[in-house]
């Protein structure tokens, strides 16, 4: 640490010290890369979403927004089958998350998630002062639901999970409800739209339910920031008297306007998940040819690794050729390279440089 660094954190608060951020993935500025690394949906947002976008681009911004977010949460509820009370939106599903832990996951035990999985949450752990224990996946990366039949102050993962990919069935989700009715369940399904069976329909019989989804991969909106959970109307208050307690007006005009038509735009949402999905299984075929494993993926992302290849230098090596893509320095997952389904144009790029560069 410098002087100046030394310096200024004299100001911070004892929290601040101690906190450790969450480092995203690199938004690269060059031009011209095949940029694999964030998860983002190859494929534009519904046409419908950015002239809603467009349409609000005027004198009203003057104006604060829905503090409620009503419209955006009516779309929810309507494509859902739901109740709006049953609906919380927020400024990404990052954000949603955050007042989750918060509102539904400080308590005085221990909540509960897998060793490998977002890396976010034990970022919100430290920021909110919730203690936690991590649950290791089984060797093949599985959840395995009966190991978190242990006393918790809740349960948080993925699914399909982050970075593996693997999927949950439906039925050990519920399992899992049932053993654990004491404490708030969220299901995490930023990637359920890539194939997956969403427990939405759970939640009509399960009151510790939360399911948090976001538009960022799904809907190809993550530059416009929204996210949102579905519960019973008790955990969504939770949710609401947090956001209440931090900022009135989480999403702005352009969001509110832009987020509900892209989710009546149903047909472009099935449109451009059916490409991503047909293009993963594209790619996972080619990897295998080449001698890579790959974890069996329901999301828009593969976990790769390769037994003869190390893989940060894999990484590097596609660096070179402007193919960026993300990789772990983590116990367990720093053999693999997580890579995000492109477009097949971006994929026969990225499938014929690994080609070159484990000749
Ligand atoms: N959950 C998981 C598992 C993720 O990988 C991400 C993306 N980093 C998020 C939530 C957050 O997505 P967003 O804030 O863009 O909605």
């Amino acid at each position: 640490m410098n002087s100046e660094s030394a310096m200024s954190s004299h100001y911070w608060s004892d929290v601040v010290g101690k906190l450790t951020p969450y480092v995203p993935g690199e938004q690269p500025k060059l031009a011209n890369i095949v940029k694999l690394n964030t998860n983002e949906n190859p494929y534009g947002p519904s046409p419908r979403a950015i002239e809603a976008i467009r349409g609000e681009v005027g004198e009203d911004l003057r104006l604060y927004p829905d503090p409620e977010a009503e419209l955006l949460k009516q779309a929810v509820a309507k494509a859902h089958g739901l109740d709006v009370r049953q609906v919380f939106v927020g400024n990404g599903s990052d954000e949603v998350l955050a007042h989750a832990f918060l509102a539904l996951l400080k308590h005085p035990r221990p909540i509960l998630f897998p060793d490998i999985t977002y890396s976010f949450y034990p970022v919100y752990c430290g920021l909110y002062g919730v203690d936690y224990r991590t649950v290791p996946l089984s060797e093949t990366f599985e959840i395995r639901i009966d190991d978190y039949r242990q006393a918790n102050g809740g349960i948080i993962f993925p699914n399909p999970n982050a970075p593996t990919g693997c999927l949950l069935g439906l039925a050990d989700i519920e399992r899992l409800l049932a053993a654990n009715s004491q404490s708030v369940v969220v299901v995490d399904e930023a990637y359920i739209a890539f194939g997956g069976a969403s427990a939405i329909p759970l939640i009509a019989r399960h009151p510790n339910l939360l399911v948090v989804q976001t538009l960022s991969k799904s809907h190809s909106l993550a530059g416009l920031r929204v996210g949102f959970a579905l519960g019973h109307a008790s955990l969504i208050e939770a949710l609401e008297r947090v956001k209440n307690s931090f900022n009135s007006y989480p999403l702005d005009r352009l969001a509110i306007a832009g987020a509900s038509a892209a989710i009546a735009d149903t047909a472009h949402f099935e449109q451009t998940r059916k490409a991503v999905i047909a293009s993963r299984e594209r790619l996972t075929r080619q990897l295998a040819q080449l001698g890579f494993e790959v974890l069996p993926s329901q999301a828009n992302f593969i976990f790769i690794h390769h037994p003869l290849h190390d893989a940060a230098e894999l990484a590097q090596a596609l660096r070179e050729r402007s193919i960026v893509v993300r990789h772990f320095r983590q116990p367990r997952i720093d053999r693999f390279l997580r890579v995000t389904v492109g477009t097949d144009e971006q994929c026969a790029t990225l499938v014929g440089a690994l080609r070159e560069i484990l000749k």
